[in-house]
């Protein structure tokens, strides 16, 4: 299984390098790096399991970030609707995003990124990713049409990033007059929230 040991850092350049299109059909390797990855972001989440392998929680991470180079990420997300966002996806797309720019209030984290951060990064409103969705209990490869918006579309921003080389610290501002923070509510309700 993968572990914090498996994730590279933040000066590593392979985080800085453009991931290359992954081949269809996909290897056995390549399967075993999108399930295990899958895994390891869904195990991250689980206190016990957490605790016991040090993993930092997560709720997504890219193929770049365990220094393979191809464009494949994972995210296991649940919006606050209760909606599960559950993907491995392969040679994503952005294909349309709206003008709206908006932002996780805090600032995003990163598995990559030891390091305390200051500052807030821009994220599209909505998005729209074309993407292979790679289900590994079935072993299907499907092509999928997913529209975001909010948090989770800030999620597959961030994993998008990553397989273009780009980490969120490099687009930190102090401010974003024009944005708007993603979920502002929370920021009412709870002032110690930790960004995911
Ligand atoms: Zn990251």
């Amino acid at each position: 299984m993968l572990t914090m040991k498996n994730v590279i850092r933040e000066g590593h350049p392979t985080l800085t390098k453009v991931a290359k299109d992954v081949q269809v059909p996909l290897t056995s390797a390549d399967k075993k790096l999108l399930r295990e990855m899958l895994q390891f972001v869904i195990a991250s989440q689980n206190d016990e399991l957490a605790e016991r392998y040090e993993l930092r929680p997560a709720v997504g991470i890219a193929a770049p970030q365990i220094n393979v180079s191809k464009r494949m990420f994972v995210v296991h997300v649940t919006d606050f609707d209760g909606t599960l966002y559950s993907y491995a996806l392969v040679n994503p797309i952005l294909k349309a995003r709206s003008s709206d720019v908006i932002y996780v209030p805090g600032g995003e984290g990163c598995l990559s990124v030891d390091r305390e951060t200051e500052g807030l990064t821009p994220r599209y409103g909505s998005v729209m990713f074309e993407a292979l969705s790679y289900d590994y209990k079935t072993d299907q490869l499907t092509p999928i049409e997913l529209k975001l918006s909010g948090y989770v579309g800030i999620v597959f921003q961030h994993e998008f990033d990553h397989i273009n080389g780009i980490l969120f610290t490099s687009k930190l501002f102090p401010s974003l007059p024009q944005a708007k923070p993603a979920f502002e509510w929370i920021v009412e309700q709870e002032e110690d929230y930790v960004t995911p």
